[in-house]
């Protein structure tokens, strides 16, 4: 009974230790979300399969608070969906990705599409097309230069008020991409109705392929419908030769992962896959 009681107080401590952690980091996130410091964008490389030409890039968030240290994205954007920090964090990314392009198209290169994931909080918010609009309009970025990826889920909820805002999104020329599809619960025949370009097969299924035959049976399931109704596939995660060639067989347009490409700075970014097509 003792040994109980002092396992329940361990516990408790514990508990108490992680939720210090947690207010701390949203106290931090906060500050961030306000100022903007400590706050990075870094860019993955997404390929053709076949020819190895690069044809975009997805944006990822980089959080180094000064008092932590760095917090991986799998940490602070759930706390950032909850707390609604999402919104100024999101903004904050599609002005720094906007104004990082025109730097890039200043400086006479030719930055491929950039994908930004977009949270439901941030599809749902009733400015988003405007907001998107005026960054195109403020950074004189060409049609189809910042596109975005949702989750399944996002678009499952309410799919008949998401189409009015995929449409107009796409008008705007941008992409879009169901990102890691094949983890909701998809009823696959919403799909030909949604003004989609794009599937991202998830990575959990592109590591099981050759593994599992689960796997492989998703992989052709996804490619086949995603061919039939004429969507481009990303397969995320791709890590090893072996995967690369696991997926020879089936429709996949584009590879993005680390074998290809790890996500890299701006700064890196533009030296590694921007200057060999510089005018
Ligand atoms: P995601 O959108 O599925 O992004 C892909 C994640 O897979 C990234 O993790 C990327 O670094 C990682 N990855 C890419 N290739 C490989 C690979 O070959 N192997 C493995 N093991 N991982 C690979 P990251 O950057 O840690 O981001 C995690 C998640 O956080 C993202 O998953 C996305 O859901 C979210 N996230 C990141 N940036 C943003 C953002 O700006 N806004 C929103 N709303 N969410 C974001
Ligand atoms: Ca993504
Ligand atoms: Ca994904
Ligand atoms: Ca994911």
């Amino acid at each position: 009974k003792q040994e109980g009681r002092n396992t329940y107080r361990l516990f408790r401590a514990e508990m108490h230790r992680q939720d210090h952690r947690r207010l701390a980091l949203e106290t931090a996130l906060r500050n961030t979300a306000e100022t903007g410091e400590g706050l990075a964008v870094h860019y993955q490389p997404l390929f053709d399969r076949d020819s190895g030409t690069l044809q975009g890039a997805e944006a990822l968030l980089r959080w180094h608070p000064f008092e932590f240290g760095p917090v991986s994205p799998g940490d602070f954007i759930p706390l950032a969906e909850r707390s609604g920090l999402i919104l100024p964090l999101g903004e904050r990314l599609m002005q720094l990705v906007a104004a990082q392009l025109r730097d890039w198209r200043t400086a006479g290169l030719t930055p491929p599409p950039i994908a930004i994931n977009l949270s439901a909080r941030q599809f749902w918010q009733g400015d988003l097309v405007d907001r998107v609009k005026a960054l195109y309009r403020e950074y004189d970025l060409p049609p189809g230069q910042i596109g975005f990826e949702l989750t399944e889920s996002i678009l499952l909820d309410k799919h008949q008020q998401a189409v009015g805002t995929l449409e107009a999104l796409r008008s705007l020329g941008c992409r879009l991409a169901i990102d890691d599809f094949g983890t909701g619960y998809s009823s696959l025949s919403y799909l030909q109705e949604l003004p989609v370009t794009t599937l991202k097969i998830d990575r959990s299924f592109i590591q099981g392929l050759g593994e599992n035959r689960g796997s492989a049976a998703i992989v052709a399931a996804v490619t086949g419908l995603a061919k039939e109704l004429g969507l481009r596939v990303v397969a995320e995660g791709v890590e090893t030769e072996a995967q690369r060639q696991a997926l020879s067989r089936y429709h996949v347009n584009l590879i993005q992962g680390f074998l290809t490409g790890r996500p890299v700075d701006a700064a890196t970014f533009a030296r590694d896959y921007l200057s060999q097509l510089k005018a």
